[in-house]
């Protein structure tokens, strides 16, 4: 039988490095490639008080269907948080997804014609371009320093392409590399952005973890036109499987993605959003952050210490003021995708993801995303040093 597929699906293609991270799920192998939280601070507990608890709710509402935007109770604590956290921010402007992923289906579709073209980060998120992708978009990467996105770059491929519908960024701790964007290049991204008539998506799953350093404002918070849509998630400050986010936008787009979320899947499960109100009323989320950026931070500096011993001298890896990950970038000609699967998974016994699959348009090869998060301290020591063994031995 030949089925006739949409164009669409053209793009929507399992990933080659899926199948090597797969081969990374075996035990016996430390996994620094996934980009999970640590399932031992999971707030098990509790969770398991409130969702009991919510079941047991009189009328059996939290089992019910629930608005498309999300409980009001619900968007209302997520907007004191917004609040909590310096951007203006009511109930009304909020719109609860399944998770922040769902947001960056939600931005694309509403946003992006074929051959329109997405502005990332590069190195940036691949789940952003496995969401966006079906909408065919043509991508125009902008690489990153210390300092995040490269506003000259920004600058000039805004002024050189037409129909740029979106510029995407993760501002703190990106997922890839670790690195946060500046102040001032928050202010010069937005001036580009009102310039230019672009759309700003904000991704901030991480923004809560952070271990040193000052935090920096929203872009929403800098916006003065209603053209940044920020995304927020519970997946990282209390558990992914609860499948609770966020975006806050402008009325007149929120109102588009309240109806996409209707025509996607009517509404977030109403039990997991009633289970995260309740565990927000009757427990203080604060303190629970700042158990998940003591532990990390600790685990980060256990990773770089280990790499700084271990790892020959020419890798370069950054040192991310929060979130989950580092960045290592190894020496010209190296081929991190190569290494892995011959070298890495079956001789050190390590996983990481390699770097190619993380730029939209020319795949590097000699990068490395590690996540530091999901092992404990000492199998991070063990993984880093038969790592860095292995790299010194094939060097
Ligand atoms: N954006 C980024 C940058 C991420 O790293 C992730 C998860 N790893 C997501 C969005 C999606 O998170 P969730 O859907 O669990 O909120």
């Amino acid at each position: 039988m030949a089925i006739h597929l949409a164009r669409r699906m053209a793009r929507v293609e399992p990933n080659a490095i899926g199948e090597l991270l797969a081969l990374g799920a075996d035990p016996s192998i430390i996994s620094f490639g996934g980009g999970y939280p640590d399932p031992t601070l999971f707030p098990a507990e509790a969770l398991g008080q409130v969702m009991a608890e919510v079941i047991a709710a009189p009328g059996g509402q939290s089992m019910q269907y629930a608005p498309s935007d999300g409980l009001p109770e619900l968007r209302e604590q997520v907007a004191a948080l917004m609040r909590a956290d310096g951007t203006p921010c009511n109930a009304a402007d909020v719109l609860i997804l399944q998770g922040s992923q769902q947001g960056l289906d939600f931005a694309a579709r509403m946003l992006v014609d074929p051959g329109d073209v997405i502005v990332t980060e590069d190195p940036t998120f691949l789940g952003g371009r496995i969401a966006f992708d079906p909408c065919e978009p043509v991508y125009a990467p902008v690489p990153m320093d210390d300092d995040g996105m490269r506003m000259d770059v920004l600058e000039h491929v805004l002024k050189t392409r037409p129909k740029v519908r979106m510029i995407y960024t993760i501002p703190e701790f990106q997922n890839p590399t670790g690195v946060t964007l500046s102040l001032e290049r928050r202010h010069r991204l937005l001036e580009l952005a009102n310039a230019h008539d672009v759309v700003v998506l904000e991704d901030t799953p991480y923004r809560q973890i952070r271990f040193t350093g000052e935090t920096l404002p929203t872009l929403k918070s800098l916006d003065t036109e209603g053209r940044v849509i920020h995304l927020g998630s519970f997946s990282k400050v209390l558990v992914p499987g609860l499948r609770v986010g966020w975006a806050v936008a402008a009325p007149a787009l929120r109102a588009k993605m309240a109806l996409l979320k209707l025509a996607n899947d009517t509404q977030t499960s109403t039990l997991n959003m009633a289970a995260t109100s309740l565990f927000l009323k009757k427990h203080d989320l604060d303190a629970h952050v700042a158990t998940l950026r003591a532990a990390y931070a600790r685990k980060k500096a256990v990773m770089l210490d280990a790499m700084r011993r271990h790892f020959p001298q020419d890798v370069a890896v950054t040192d991310p003021e929060g979130g989950l990950f580092t960045w290592a970038t190894f020496r010209d000609g190296f081929d991190a995708t190569a290494f892995m699967r011959d070298v890495a998974l079956p001789e050190a016994r390590v996983a990481y993801v390699p770097g190619g699959s993380f730029h939209p348009v020319t795949e590097r090869a000699n990068t490395a995303r590690f996540n530091y998060s999901a092992q404990s301290e000492a199998r991070i020591e063990e993984g880093i040093a038969a790592l860095g063994a292995a790299l010194k031995r094939h060097a």
